[in-house]
């Protein structure tokens, strides 16, 4: 079960428990509640009806009651003689010609036999470990073993007296042996102050985790790049926009990071087309007038390409060389940019996650940025990191970009080593995106809305369904849509991308979509990061109610980027899960990306919402970040305070609760 020393074991808690205090009378058992009876057995037999059952028929001072298993061995059998007593547990129900408890629990009742004083714990368990072997291993620890001893407090009591929360032996008992029924209620709503030290605990050793790595590599070395204002400013000057107030904040916290000798570790965030790629851009600018290099990734080739592409337009007049790398590239011109990387002629290095191979040597990088940071795996982003430059002392600045808005109760936690930067605000003169639900079987009506669209100058987006089962129908089907789309609007210029087309492939599309050379784009939910085409009024989902709601989110932030007004029309499969239906109406409802992803949480819970690529979060077992967030703010303001005080019982602390979680949370 993975329980390998007493911490592990002593931590698996009840599930729930069950109440064997007491016997009912059989006359009195009420239908479908668990109960326990104590009764004689009249006679057992196995029967053929149709396949081999065993039927016991048993019998107390107030009624009879049959047992019917489908499952039993022979040495089961011994229990059941006619006239020995026993005990039994089980949910009773009527069928049609009995009154019977299907697979029971029984035992025979021995002599001197009590009733248990109280409730019995019922635990998780595998294949192969049974109910019982796991309760007398957890009873053993707490009557042969010093657990008192070995529970004992890594802090001092009175933060935890402050709090009003038991020590943690006291919690442990009782919730493995509850005294009462008041005592149960309590703890299966985790409201127990036993619950709430373990859940304070829980929290208290990710915020110590994440705040001392944190700290940690806030002592390591960066380069200082000053804000010199030279290439900054004659950007500024040349940009055919003005920052929003909230790009300039978060401008500026960035630029005071920079200028640290230690590594800025910061995360911005901002909803998609909040415009975060420039921000990135004069936090570059700031990095290559000090004369370092930046690396600049993006999850995707499409993605990264549009990158290379606004950089080149935006840095070329400057005098600034960006180049390109990614793993499809020919071998020459991979070449060509390795050696420039190395030589130090390229300013800035666009690319997808081909940035990170070893033989990728940069001469002096002083910045990283990792655009929607999210999709990358934490092992990805070490190695990013990791990517010094000859003086290994050194470390570069890191700046990680994510349009996926994570609610801040879950930032606070997930995010408890970064520095926080949020653009809670979108440029001006941007219409509001209208989102619209249609069945399938209004197709017609937008497929003719498709049309006029395009024939009025504008572009459209249509994304093809997610199928999760497999790549290759989901492939085939947007190869379907294509030829259809193609069959059906003779006089539109129709495009088709996907995840398996080649780069250059991809990369030809997407510029033809950009150039305007493709009206209608039928897409894969590739085009999901980033892609940003200003002339792109509508797009239409076709079965939404598949795709989760950052996804849609994200999917329809690809309309609505300039000053035209924009659709998003939802298309869904009339028979909606009650799931697929609460997401239709968030994304219907709300445009704001925070509140969209607190919806998410709320209804998929942090886990899901993470997701696996997320797996690097210190995993909370017992704490729920919704539920406990009163905790974790506790937690969180003392973490840093207990750090610094007392780091030897900060690290017991740590040892006992991740001992095994810890190398993940590093990262
Ligand atoms: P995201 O935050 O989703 O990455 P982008 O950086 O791609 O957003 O920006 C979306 C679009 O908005 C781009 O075309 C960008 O040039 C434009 N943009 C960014 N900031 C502003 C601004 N302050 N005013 C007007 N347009 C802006
Ligand atoms: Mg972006």
């Amino acid at each position: 079960m993975g329980l390998e020393d007493v911490f592990s074991l002593v931590m698996h808690l009840p599930i729930r428990y069950i109440d064997e205090t007491i016997v009912t009378p059989i006359r009195d058992i009420q239908m479908g509640v668990l109960s326990q009876i104590e009764a004689e057995v009249v006679r057992a037999e196995i029967v053929y009806k149709p396949k081999k059952m065993l039927i016991v028929q048993v019998k107390d001072a107030s009624s009879s009651l049959q047992l019917r298993f489908l499952h039993f061995y022979p040495s089961q059998m011994k229990m059941f003689e006619a006239g020995s007593r026993i005990r039994v547990l089980g949910e009773a129900r009527h069928n049609l010609f009995a009154f019977e408890m299907i697979h029971p629990q029984c035992k025979p009742i021995k002599e001197g036999d009590v009733l248990p004083e109280a409730l019995t714990p019922i635990y998780s368990l595998v294949a192969g470990v049974g109910q019982k072997t796991v309760k007398d291993a957890i009873h053993k620890l707490f009557i042969h073993f010093d657990l008192k001893n070995y529970l004992k407090d890594s802090f001092l009591p009175t933060i935890y007296e402050k709090l009003r929360l038991p020590n943690l032996y006291e919690s442990l008992k009782s919730i493995h042996h509850p005294k009462d029924f008041k005592e149960v209620t309590s703890h299966e709503t985790f409201t127990s102050k036993a619950y709430q030290r373990i859940i304070f605990d829980e929290f208290l050793a990710q915020q110590l985790s994440l705040r001392s790595n944190y700290l940690i590599r806030r002592a390591l070395s960066a380069m200082p790049l000053k804000a010199k204002n030279k290439l900054t400013t004659i950007f500024m000057d040349k940009l055919e926009f003005e920052l929003t107030e909230a790009q300039k904040k978060v401008v500026q916290e960035i630029k005071n990071d920079l200028e640290k000798n230690y590594p800025m570790q910061r995360l911005l965030q901002g909803d998609v087309g909040s415009g975060k790629t420039v921000v990135a851009t004069i936090a570059a600018l700031q990095v290559i007038e000090n004369g370092s290099q930046v690396a600049f990734m993006a999850p995707t080739e499409i993605l990264a390409e549009q990158h290379y592409r606004k950089l080149t337009g935006w840095l070329n007049p400057l005098n600034i060389k960006v180049a390109w790398l990614t793993g499809s590239q020919s071998k020459k011109d991979r070449e060509i940019s390795l050696n420039m990387t190395e030589s130090g002629e390229a300013n800035i290095v666009v690319g997808t996650h081909a940035l990170f191979q070893e033989h990728v040597i940069f001469n002096k990088l002083g910045l990283s940025i990792i655009d929607e940071q999210h999709r990358f795996g934490v092992e990805q982003r070490l190695a990013l990191r990791k990517k010094g430059q000859l003086d290994k002392a050194i470390e570069p600045h890191q700046l990680m970009m994510s349009a996926t808005p994570i609610p801040r109760t879950l930032s606070m936690s997930y995010f408890a080593d970064l520095d926080v930067s949020i653009i809670d605000e979108l440029p001006k003169g941007r219409e509001a995106i209208v989102t619209k639900l249609f069945s399938e079987d209004r197709r017609n009506e937008i497929l003719k809305r498709v049309h006029e669209v395009c024939h009025q100058g504008a572009q459209v987006y249509w994304v093809c369904p997610l199928i999760e089962e497999s790549e290759a129908l989901q492939l085939q089907t947007a190869e379907e849509t294509y030829l259809n789309m193609q069959c059906h609007f003779k006089d539109l210029k129709v495009g088709l991308v996907h995840g398996r087309m080649k780069s250059s492939e991809k990369q030809k599309v997407m510029s033809d979509f950009v150039k305007g050379n493709i009206q209608l784009l039928v897409a894969t939910t590739v085009i999901e990061v980033g892609v940003d085409v200003p002339n792109a009024t509508l797009m239409v989902i076709e079965n939404a109610e598949r795709m989760g709601l950052s996804q849609l989110h994200q999917l329809r932030g690809r309309v609505g980027r300039g000053s035209l007004k924009s659709t998003c029309i939802l298309l869904f499969q009339k028979k909606l899960s009650e799931l697929a239906r609460q997401r239709l109406k968030v994304i219907f409802e709300n445009t704001d990306g925070f509140i969209i992803a607190q919806e998410d949480l709320n209804i998929r819970g942090p886990g899901e919402f993470l997701g696996i690529r997320q797996s690097g979060a210190p995993m909370l077992r017992i704490a729920n970040l919704n539920r406990d967030f009163k905790l974790l703010e506790e937690a969180k303001t003392i973490a840093d305070q207990l750090l610094e005080d007392y780091p030897e019982a900060s690290h017991l602390h740590l040892k006992r609760w991740l001992n095994h979680a810890n190398e993940r949370v590093k990262v």
